[in-house]
């Protein structure tokens, strides 16, 4: 149906993307832990999966895209030990662990949408599936790979190794180097071999979120969520399984296990991992103080940024950088990022409203057209690649700015030229890239119809006060004021912000 390739982690090469099941897709991507305002290092990982997303329904194929929301089991150390993420915050911020899974589902679904990533066609909760998670678990010691241990259960990853020699395949882990590791976590003296992972934990009497269960009570592992739900609503096998690198260990390597150990086979035909978000060339991330708040970026108000740039133009830096690569954010690149993303929407807006010149049958130009934009879709064919399908968008921008500068070439095409190309940049940049124009409306960065409006209403302005007509003048600003629009007048004449 498509000449997709797409780089699967599991096999460590490109391959050809054949789905299961003829004309649609099944994807899960693993979703945030809401115990605190996404970053945005999460938010590269969304868009990047919202891309592939766009992109395999533009390719025609019915998609299933399955983003969790984990609200339980993930607890602090990533491995089996410290608190629970969210009741950890819940505690410091005095209130219940379900107002902060709300709060922070809230924000992440608030920032999804300032940066045009699409809803998933399902966002299953980890508490909202307990009794699956549960009923894993005992298909699980039922099969023979996990054992109960003073009201815990705990998967027996020697056994599986022994039975399936695969434990490690994703991650590249060895399982004789995690069986050396001698690490001093709690409950490790409960395992029968360090490398071996909790899927049901016993809670204690202070724990605050826990769920009755045969063994006891208490709460099911971080890994397990994720292969109850993509088991649920995509089946034992499905096709993409998607996620941020640094979630191959545990968290992956644990849940082909777990899928294989309850249901005898291996979840995900595909994975894919994106790469992760650097600032100043270190993964950007919360516990070391290394990040920067989207809020932040918007508004210019941080170290790292010399003014603030619109959630549009933070979205075309990411998509310049392809998602199996790092990024490293910086105000230099994001100023480029920004001028290409200008350069690139006003010859997509100056092209759309392009007409076609009747006297014209054939072209010499259309050949050269037709030809780069077969490579644009050739290079999302190419795993995705975006950066250089953006490199072929740009190649075509010359071409396009012929027409305004009253320069020979692109007033020569073809209806049929010209229509490709009109689509192409629309499908690409809006319905596949989605880059959205009417959003950018936030924090210093403002959307061009914004932008055209505000010129006119201060020369307006300008033109009252030239006319010392004082009320008219004073009116606008104060109207502007009141929708938090402030216009303030300098020596480089009058500019405008939001309050
Ligand atoms: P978390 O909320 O920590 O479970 O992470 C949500 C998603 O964001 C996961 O897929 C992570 O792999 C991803 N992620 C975390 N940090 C970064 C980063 N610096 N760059 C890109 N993705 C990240
Ligand atoms: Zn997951």
């Amino acid at each position: 149906m498509s000449n997709l390739k797409l780089y699967n982690s599991l096999s460590k090469e490109k391959e050809s993307f054949q789905p299961i099941n003829e004309g649609a897709v099944g994807m899960y991507v693993c979703g945030p832990t809401v115990y605190s305002d996404v970053h945005l290092g999460n938010i590269r990982t969304f868009m990047s999966f919202d891309v592939i997303y766009r992109y395999l329904k533009y390719l025609g194929y019915k998609v299933r895209y399955v983003r969790n929301i984990t609200d339980v089991g993930h607890l602090v150390g990533d491995l089996d030990e410290g608190e629970d993420k969210i009741a950890k915050r819940a505690k410091l911020e005095n209130i219940e662990p379900m107002e902060v899974v709300q709060k922070y589902t809230n924000g992440f679904h608030d920032m999804m949408r300032t940066f045009n990533i699409s809803n998933p066609s399902i966002e299953p909760t980890a508490t909202g599936h307990i009794m699956e998670q549960i009923q894993m678990v005992q298909d699980i010691i039922d099969n023979g790979y996990g054992y109960v241990e003073n009201g815990s259960v705990y998967f027996d990853t020697m056994k599986f190794h022994k039975d399936h020699n695969t434990y490690g395949n994703l991650s590249g882990r060895i399982l004789e180097d995690l069986l050396s590791e001698t690490r001093d976590l709690k409950n490790q003296s409960e395992k029968r071999n360090p490398a071996d992972f909790a899927i049901w934990m016993k809670a204690d009497d202070r724990h605050l979120m826990k769920w009755s269960s045969q063994w006891s009570v208490g709460f099911p592992g971080w890994h397990l969520e994720c292969s109850a739900m993509s088991t649920k609503y995509l089946g034992k096998h499905f096709d993409i399984h998607g996620g941020g690198n640094d979630l191959k260990f545990p968290h992956h390597e644990n849940e082909v296990a777990q899928n294989m150990g309850a249901c005898g086979c291996a979840p995900a035909k595909y994975w894919l991992h994106a790469n992760m978000l650097l600032m100043n060339g270190r993964k950007m991330s919360k516990s070391d103080g290394n990040t920067i708040s989207a809020y932040d970026l918007f508004s210019g108000q941080s170290e790292h940024v010399s003014k603030g740039y619109s959630p549009m133009a933070v979205r075309f830096f990411m998509l310049m950088a392809h998602y199996r690569s790092t990024l490293d954010l910086s105000d230099k690149a994001l100023e480029a990022a920004e001028k290409g993303y200008k350069k690139l929407m006003d010859a997509h807006r100056y092209l759309q409203q392009l007409k076609h010149d009747p006297t014209v049958t054939v072209s010499d130009v259309d050949e050269k057209i037709k030809g780069l934009v077969g490579q644009v879709f050739e290079e999302l064919d190419d795993d995705f690649n975006t950066p250089k399908a953006l490199a072929r968008l740009f190649e075509l921008v010359p071409i396009v700015n012929s027409y305004r500068d009253n320069k020979p070439g692109f007033r020569d095409v073809t209806q049929e030229t010209l229509d490709a190309l009109k689509k192409c940049f629309q499908d690409v940049l809006i319905n596949i890239m989605g880059l959205n124009d009417e959003l950018s409306t936030e924090g210093d960065g403002h959307g061009e119809a914004l932008d055209g409006v505000m010129k006119l209403v201060i020369d307006l302005r300008q033109t009252a006060r030239a006319n010392k007509d004082w009320a008219t003048a004073d009116k606008i600003r104060d109207d502007l004021a009141a929708h938090n629009l402030v216009i303030k007048d300098g020596k480089e004449g009058t500019t405008w912000n939001h309050n």
